[in-house]
């Protein structure tokens, strides 16, 4: 579903990414782990353009982002539009909710529905309602973000990231900005997307989350995949020096 190729990112004189490449197939579950800095969160906007590799290729269901030379040094996507068309197939969470304050839940779960992919409004509101009823928020549906818990409204965000029915799902730290009693119940949701196997990247300070959800762990430090393989392999059998200690930190 997404094939990434020896991905760099720059920012000015520091390279954050040294050359990533990752294959998520059709109903792969990666949990990308590593400590602060690491790169994370930047491959990842990497993989939807809101960063632009600074070399290397991102292709979503075999189709390859063109890019062309920014005269800088850098890269930039050859086709705005094809860039958008791009990010209909990506749902992204944040770790900070990102819902619109001035729009209710179920307002906020059709807006790219109705706006980008010009689906009819009673249409889009149906499949709200039906997405809505799976993230537990139907009764909330009318409700503005302000007046939700912050595990509502990481719910009501994933909610209106499956709303354009992407082919993969990219959560970065959905949990990390949430008090420790409201993080099950967003890990819970998560957790059934992955049980439907549904293709997602999710970056995560759970360990025990990735390792009951994911088939496959990805590694990073310094900009680079220092280990991945398969929970088990990963967890229990780490080779890398640096990964032993990082499992050994956050446990
Ligand atoms: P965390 O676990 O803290 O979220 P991360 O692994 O997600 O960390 P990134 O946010 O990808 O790390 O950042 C990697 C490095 O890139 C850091 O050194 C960060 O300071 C730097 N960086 C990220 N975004 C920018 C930016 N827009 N401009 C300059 N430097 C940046
Ligand atoms: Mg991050």
């Amino acid at each position: 579903a997404i094939s990434v190729v020896d991905l760099h990112k720059r920012f000015g004189q520091l390279e954050v990414l040294k050359g990533i490449s990752l294959n998520a197939r059709e109903g792969d579950v990666i949990a990308i782990i590593g400590g602060s800095g690491s790169g994370k969160s930047t491959f990842l906007r990497c993989i939807n353009m809101l960063e632009l590799p600074t070399s290397g290729s991102v292709a979503i269901h075999g189709e390859t982002i063109a890019m062309k030379s920014d005269g800088q040094g850098g890269q930039m996507p050859a086709d705005r539009r094809q860039v958008e068309r791009m990010r209909t197939r990506l749902g992204m969470v944040f770790q900070s909710f990102n819902l619109w304050q001035h729009m209710t839940v179920l307002e906020n779960v059709i807006e790219a529905p109705v706006h980008v992919l010009g689906v009819p409004k009673d249409q889009a509101v149906a499949t709200a309602e039906t997405l809505l009823r799976r993230v537990g928020l139907y009764e909330k549906r009318d409700v503005y973000p302000a007046f939700m818990s912050g595990g509502q409204q990481q719910r009501a965000a994933i909610a209106r990231a499956l709303a354009i029915q992407p082919l993969v799902m990219l959560f970065d730290e959905p949990t990390s900005a949430l008090d420790p009693e409201l993080v099950g119940e967003v890990l819970s949701v998560i957790g059934d997307l992955a049980k439907e196997r549904r293709t997602m990247i999710l970056v995560t300070h759970e360990m025990k989350f990735a390792r009951n959800v994911a088939s496959h762990i990805v590694f990073l430090h310094g900009g680079r995949i220092e280990e991945q393989g398969p929970p088990e392999a990963v967890f229990d059998a780490p080779r890398s020096e640096r990964l032993k200690k990082f499992i050994s930190s956050v446990h």
